[in-house]
């Protein structure tokens, strides 16, 4: 059994992006830049946005947190992001979610410029992602694909299962892994709550892609002896000891003993996520997708 340690995996991808900044620069152009919208004071919400931050400046990019307050109207921000869409110092913009219930998420993120969307989220994104068109991937599905791909997984003609059929994770990675692609060529199953057998069905994938969000969903009876499991899951419980610790949608110690790769919880998809968004936002500086 191999651990897939995508913390390693992406403080690699992240020398290699500052490596390519540093070249951006010598040419003599300026830094990409991200730019994040952060509205109302969700504490989750503000983590990400200065985790996102910190990896901007890490391997070299520019960032700009443009914070609102609850209060704020759904016309007022569309205006701002107007403004930032129309801002050529400005590579990629997201909108961190969720968003206050007087503004609409949709309204919101299909005024962001497709050029600009490095969340991977407008319909013009997913749509050149379902055709297998270069586009910004969301970050997630990307950074599975990418763990699958450094570890040099094999994924031809192998069945892969994946629990969960969010926009934002399960279909996007079964989509993404059932294209003519490598790492890709499965034939997937997406399972969800109405699923029957999900059992029956996860005890005959050769990969299991697990992003239900339900703690340590996924015991040993449901996973085939060298299957390769992937958990997307975070949750946080409180242990015995009244302490809190994160958890995936795996059982993973009882799990773990039976596959040939596993990822953890932390440590595995979660780093990577983190990655794609930095990938997208260079991919928008050096116009690879869009002129
Ligand atoms: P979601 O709630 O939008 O979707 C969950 C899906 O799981 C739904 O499609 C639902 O049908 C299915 N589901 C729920 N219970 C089920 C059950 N008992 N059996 C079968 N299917 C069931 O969640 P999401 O946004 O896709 O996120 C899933 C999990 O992944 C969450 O724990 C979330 O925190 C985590 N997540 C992690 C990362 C990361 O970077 N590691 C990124 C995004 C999401």
């Amino acid at each position: 059994m191999q651990i897939i340690d995508g913390k390693q995996i992406a403080g690699e991808i992240k020398l290699e992006i500052a490596n390519e900044v540093k070249e951006i620069i010598a040419k003599g152009h300026r830094a990409p830049c991200l730019a994040a919208i952060l509205v109302g004071n969700d504490p989750a919400s503000e983590t990400y946005v200065n985790s996102k931050e910190k990896d901007c400046h890490e391997v070299g990019f520019t960032s700009k947190i443009y914070r609102f307050g609850e209060q704020i109207t759904e016309n007022e921000l569309i205006e701002k992001i107007r403004e930032i869409n129309a801002d050529d110092s400005i590579d990629g913009l997201i909108v961190q979610l969720p968003l206050p219930k007087h503004i609409s998420e949709n309204n919101v993120l299909l005024t962001i410029d497709y050029k600009k969307d490095v969340d991977g989220f407008h319909p013009q994104n997913v749509g050149r992602m379902m055709l297998g068109l270069p586009t910004y991937v969301s970050a997630t599905p990307d950074g599975i694909v990418e763990l699958l791909a450094r570890y040099n997984i094999e994924t031809s003609g192998k069945n892969c299962v994946v629990i969960g059929r969010s926009n934002i994770v399960g279909r996007p990675v079964a989509n993404l892994l059932s294209q003519r692609t490598a790492p890709g060529d499965c034939t997937v199953t997406i399972c969800h709550s109405r699923t029957k057998n999900l059992k029956e069905i996860c005890a005959n994938a050769d990969i299991i892609i697990a992003a239900l969000g339900v703690a340590e969903f996924l015991k040993a009876d449901m996973v085939k002896d060298g299957a390769v499991v992937i958990d997307v899951g975070i949750t946080r419980i409180k242990t015995e000891s009244g302490k809190y610790k994160l958890v995936g949608d795996v059982k993973f110690d009882e799990v773990a003993p039976k596959c040939s790769y596993i990822t953890p919880v932390p440590r595995g998809v979660g780093p990577m996520t983190r990655i794609s968004l930095l990938k997208n936002t260079l991919k928008a500086a050096k116009k690879e997708i869009y002129q």
